[in-house]
């Protein structure tokens, strides 16, 4: 049995069914689940002071590309739309293979858990020069994140009038059995699962009505949760009423891509009945207002959704439209972004980071995290609200507001992953030195 006890945060910020916030408060952990919070706890194990510290449960990532670390900012994709931005990075992406898989996850990931991050999902939907989903499992395992990566997907290469290079495309056959190979490998179902897999098409117009329909029976044959991008702009409607003869949300709900285990990426574009129609079948939606800022693609309607009942957690999307991988930095952006449309009222600093944390694990079928409850996984964020970023803060538990970006220590099931503002787990140094070597021998070879 092993013992980890946080001493006497100035508050905890529970995200409990209650939502109480706690002053002056501990939380035991025992073999990675919250065993006691209260006060004046003690162990005979590990202590861990927080004081003048603000304690949130960890952040959940619902949609990231991990891969596109190795193309942040790659000048000719910095100022142009979805499909030019895409056309841009493909050549570069098929020279990728399982190395690069493995070491642009590592600092995908390393650079979430710094911003609070415990649980990320993960979308990888190309596998170029023998990379395998397998190869960023491996990378989160070692890192120590609870991950939910997703088998992606291309199917309609641009000799079928797809968008993608043929060279990026698979047979659709392959991608099921695949699918079926990382599940079968890697998927636990079970609570406190370290691991989830999910199947994950790259979107509506990259794969055939078939696939789409197929991967939703797999999916349920299996029991895992299914993902892909939809309604994320204009031209994206527009593709789907011309070619579909539907908006987005009603091809989704025809292929058997609405329920509690399905989340889409962005949904920037829902209307009103497609609002409703994701309310009533609990379909989730991972919210990426960073990349819809950079793409130009819009807001999303979050404060509708939200009062409809639709689950919504948040996602920073992959770093070729981000750039930065900043969960609490994405989650202050979300919650501005609906002021700029809504009002000042139209968001608090509490419910952004309440979609950041249970907001996201219930859109990934994980009330075991998220909160912090007793009997709930031990995924811990401890911010440090002593900086010079809250200096004069009223309320250094409305973090983002005015609160620190990093955090000070992060514990997933119990394990420290983060300590004292440093990766805990692996030597970050020599990894973003590889990653550099890696970004500068692809652009020597293009
Ligand atoms: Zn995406």
């Amino acid at each position: 049995m092993s013992e980890i006890l946080i001493k006497n945060a100035d508050t905890v910020l529970t995200m409990d069914d209650a939502r109480r916030e706690l002053a002056g408060a501990d939380i035991l952990i025992r073999d990675g689940v919250i065993a006691e919070i209260g006060q004046k706890l003690c162990t005979s194990g590990t202590v861990q002071s927080a004081s003048g510290c603000v304690v949130t449960p960890g952040l959940v990532n619902t949609h990231h590309h991990l891969y596109q670390t190795l193309t942040r900012a790659v000048p000719g994709g910095q100022d142009a739309l979805l499909f030019g931005w895409l056309k841009t990075l493909y050549p570069i992406w098929a020279r990728f293979g399982p190395e690069e898989m493995f070491v642009s996850a590592q600092i995908g990931l390393a650079e979430l858990a710094l911003s609070g991050c415990t649980l990320s999902s993960d979308h990888l939907y190309l596998y170029p020069n023998g990379a395998r989903l397998d190869d960023t499992i491996a990378a989160a395992a070692e890192l120590g994140l609870r991950f939910h990566p997703t088998r992606g997907a291309m199917s309609i290469g641009e000799s079928d009038g797809g968008l993608p290079p043929d060279s990026l495309v698979e047979r659709e056959a392959a991608i099921l059995e695949d699918c079926i190979r990382v599940i079968d490998a890697h998927h636990d179902a079970g609570e406190g699962a370290m691991c989830r897999v999910g199947i994950a098409p790259c979107s509506p117009f990259s794969v055939s009505r078939d696939l789409m329909r197929e991967a939703a029976l797999l999916a349920r044959d299996k029991g895992v949760m299914l993902h892909t991008h939809l309604a994320e702009n204009d031209e994206d409607i527009a593709y789907s009423e011309a070619n579909f003869g539907c908006r987005p949300g009603q091809y989704a709900e025809d292929l058997g891509w609405t329920g509690p285990d399905v989340w889409h990426a962005h949904c920037v574009k829902l209307d009103g009945e497609e609002i409703d129609l994701f309310a009533r079948s609990r379909t989730g939606v991972a919210h990426c207002p960073c990349s819809n800022c950079r793409l130009g693609s819009g807001i999303a309607p979050v404060r509708a959704m939200r009062d409809a009942g639709v689950p919504v957690g948040l996602g920073v999307d992959g770093s070729a439209s981000n750039d930065a991988g900043n969960i609490i930095a994405e989650a202050r952006l979300s919650m501005l972004l609906q002021r700029v449309s809504r009002g000042a009222d139209a968001m608090s600093a509490r419910e952004a980071l309440e979609i950041a944390t249970r907001g996201g694990a219930d859109v990934l079928g994980r009330p075991d995290c998220g909160r912090l409850a007793v009997g709930k996984r031990a995924d811990i964020a401890i911010w440090d609200t002593t900086g010079v970023e809250s200096a004069g803060s009223w309320d250094p538990a409305a973090l983002l507001l005015a609160g620190p970006t990093r955090v000070r220590d992060l514990f997933v099931e119990g394990r420290q992953v983060v300590a004292d503002g440093q990766i805990a787990t692996l030597d970050l140094t020599a990894v973003i030195r590889r990653q550099n070597t890696l970004a500068k021998q692809i652009a020597v070879a293009l």
